[in-house]
């Protein structure tokens, strides 16, 4: 056990809040949780150092944030809450300390603002770049769970917020839709959702492909981030190729019914939850153009070992056509 781990133990202790959920957390050789009747879901996510952000360029604090939020956008993709967090921290041998108590800064600071316990984890040092996992436990009642595979045809398909561009910043510190998305469960039912983690279409595709439908997308409406605007002036793409294929938005795409996405349009505009296109038999992802249906090939961020992630005309922009 290095010392870090020892020195950390006391300062975890003193600065993780607990839930009363919680019946052990840390300082036991394993956290105990009461279990209530709700279903308990699980994620977990590995951030490294290199590979999704850069410690000579980013905050530690920050990617400490992020490893927690980007968790818990996958519990708010379930329908559910966060309630408790398992972190490992894998620190280079050197600074170690210094660099566990920085990312650190960011963990709590993200745990506190989702009200998650941090119940447990381990510390080890190596010769080799920091990487940063969480492992988020939540709950979600058991007939309210959001899936993707729940969709049917004829269903409308929502976006929350707008996507692009993420890069400018954005992406090392993401807001999970966590609360609208629990707003969204007391107003209408969900059919299907999924976290825009690897770009819009990417993330569409698959919750289609989950479902065994398609989309019919009315590309005009999708709503484009200012950052997407901002970054097509010097990436030579356009605001709607960001919108369309960047990653790290973190907004959720929902289907539900016409009648729950009109009565969204109608009463709630203020939620900004926006319908994009309505699901068709046909598999793929479609618009119509001169009365004809055109395919869109889904693109996006495809997993698979990149080395610099601020570099998004490498990872992000790495546009891979799934079909
Ligand atoms: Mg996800």
């Amino acid at each position: 056990m290095p010392d870090v781990e020892l020195s950390f133990l006391a300062y975890l202790r003193g600065r993780c809040r607990s839930l009363p959920s919680i019946h052990l957390g840390i300082g036991d050789d394993a956290a105990a949780i009461t279990p209530n009747e709700k279903l308990q879901l699980s994620c977990t996510d590995q951030i490294i150092d290199g590979v999704d952000f850069l410690s000579s360029e980013h905050a530690l604090k920050d990617a400490g944030y992020k490893s927690v939020a980007i968790n818990v956008s996958d519990i708010a993709a379930m329908g559910g809450i966060p309630k408790a967090a398992l972190v490992t921290l894998t620190l280079p041998v050197e600074n170690s300390t210094k660099i566990a108590g920085e990312v650190y800064e960011g963990i709590l600071e993200a745990s506190k603002k989702y009200d998650i316990a941090i119940a447990g984890g381990d510390i080890s040092t190596y010769d080799g770049p920091l990487a940063i996992n969480v492992c988020l436990l939540g709950e979600v009642a058991e007939n309210k769970i959001w899936r993707r595979s729940g969709a049917s045809e004829n269903q409308a398909i929502m976006i929350t917020g707008a996507v692009g561009g993420s890069l400018l910043r954005r992406h090392l510190r993401p807001e999970p839709r966590i609360e609208l998305a629990q707003e969204l469960q007391t107003l209408v039912e969900v059919t299907a959702a999924i976290d825009i983690s690897d770009g819009l279409s990417l993330d569409l595709d698959r919750l289609c492909a989950a479902s065994g439908v398609g989309a019919e997308l009315y590309t005009d409406r999708i709503p484009i981030h200012s950052d997407a605007t901002k970054l097509s002036e010097s990436s030579g793409r356009s605001p709607f190729q960001h919108a369309w294929s960047d990653g790290e938005d973190f907004e959720l795409l929902l289907t539900m019914s016409q009648q729950d996405a009109d009565l969204i349009a109608l009463q709630r505009p203020d939620l900004g939850v926006t319908q994009i296109g309505t699901t068709v038999g046909r598999t793929g992802l479609w618009r119509k153009h001169d009365r004809k249906l055109e395919r869109l090939p889904p693109q996006g961020y495809m997993h698979q070992g990149t080395t610099n992630t601020d570099n998004q005309a490498n990872i992000k922009q790495n546009e891979t056509s799934k079909k």
